[in-house]
Parts: C-alpha cells; structure tokens; sequence
C-alpha cells in the first residue's frame, strides 16, 4: 500500500464513486464463428446429385419433396428441417437459365434454316419449352436445397436472435 493513501474503512468502502465508472469505449463485432448445424453439412457435389434425385441432401436416405415441388417437413430418416429451407426463386431462375441455353440455338437455327411462320415456331417450341421446364423444375429444385444444406442454412435466418452473443 502507497504511504498517501488512506486506509479502507468499511465505510468508504461503502460509499458509491463520484462518478459512474464508464467502461472504456469499444467496438462491437459480432461472432463470426460458424453457427452450430442441426445436421452434418455435405458434401458440394454430393448435396446436389442428392437433392436432384429426390434424396436427403444430408442422408442420402429420405425423400425431399411430398409433391410435384412440395418440400417434406423435415427428413424421414435424419430429421434434418428440410421443408424451412427457402429457395424461393432460386430454382426457376436456374431452370430458365439451363431451358434458354439449350433451347434457344435450335429456335435460331430453325429460323435462319428455314423461316417457318410464325404459327409453326408457337406449336413447336411452346410444348417444348413447357415439357422442358417442368421436367427441369423439380430436380433443379431439389439441388438448390441440397445447396441451401452444403451453405449451412437451417431455415432459421428470418429470427431476430442472429447474434447471441450481443451485449
Ligand atoms: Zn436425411
């Protein structure tokens, strides 16, 4: 103990500072550690073979989807929460990407080829395009959520409690 200082009595020991002690000024960064996943994450490729054919993305066992485009609640087998993923557009906008890149230079050829009417192009590619996209929409479907999977996210992300760790 300093000669200068006074000695600690328990009455000012019990007398509040002057001022209210302020902590010192920091920043505050969020946790940027990965989340804990409800599941074991895939795979790249193997997410997506999977939820293209209609296989758990996590298990490679269970169905996901119930419908034509329907997602199951959760897996059947692992339980992982496959029906909160959200693709959203997701699937569409890949579908018209893949649909447009194979069958657009046909529709070209054809018209420079052969300069049909106009009717002769709606009765051949029409059917085509819509055959084309329904065939393409659920598999593409289904590897956007394997996706989702391999990315980490859990259909949880619109919950206010992103960052527990907030003071
Ligand atoms: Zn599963």
């Amino acid at each position: 103990m300093p000669a200068d200082a006074a000695p600690l009595t328990p009455s000012a020991a019990l007398t509040p500072p002057a001022a209210p002690i302020t902590p010192p000024l920091e920043s505050w960064e969020p946790s940027r550690a990965e989340p804990a996943l409800p599941y074991p994450r895939p795979e790249f490729w193997q997410a997506l073979r999977r939820g293209a054919t209609n296989r758990c993305p996590v298990c490679g066992q269970g169905r996901v989807f119930r419908s034509y485009l329907g997602l199951v609640p959760e897996c059947e087998v692992c339980h992982t929460p496959l029906g909160k993923l959200r693709p959203d557009d997701a699937a569409p906008y890949f579908v018209i990407l893949l649909a447009g890149h194979v069958l657009l230079p046909p529709v070209f050829w054809v018209e420079r080829a052969f300069q049909p009417p106009m009717w002769v192009h709606m009765a051949l590619w029409l059917p085509l395009f819509t055959i084309a996209c329904t065939l393409l929409l659920r598999p593409v479907k289904g590897a956007v959520v394997g996706l989702l999977c391999r990315l980490g996210f859990t259909g949880n992300e619109h919950l206010p409690n992103l960052y527990p760790d907030k003071p």
